[in-house]
């Protein structure tokens, strides 16, 4: 039913940009949203923005956006990968460092 999808995409931008607004002041209220959102957009199958999967857990739906809420670690070992952790609920996720893609 592409219509439920529809409605899902929109109402999980507005609970992204309702957590993202409110994310400083209000952090409970705002992973409350996050929390809200990934799971509207987990039952609709559609995906989050990429822009919002950057700012919060996707674990606890924590935002990132305030001092203390992450730890990021650039590791050589290996290849070199930046690592992230959410403080909040210990979440880990690394990212390949790439080097720059020609084109
Ligand atoms: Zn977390």
């Amino acid at each position: 039913m592409p219509d439920i999808r529809r409605i899902a995409v929109e109402r999980v931008a507005r609970l992204m940009e309702f957590a993202e607004r409110h994310a400083s002041e209000r952090p409970e209220l705002a992973r409350d949203a996050v929390l809200l959102a990934m799971r509207i957009a987990r039952k609709a199958r559609v995906r989050i923005p990429y822009r919002y999967r950057r700012l919060f857990c996707r674990k606890c739906g924590t935002p990132f956006l305030t001092p203390g809420s992450l730890r990021v670690r650039v590791r050589a070992r290996r290849s070199t990968h930046v690592v992230i952790t959410c403080l909040r609920c210990g979440y880990v996720k690394r990212i390949p460092a790439l080097r720059e893609k020609t084109k």
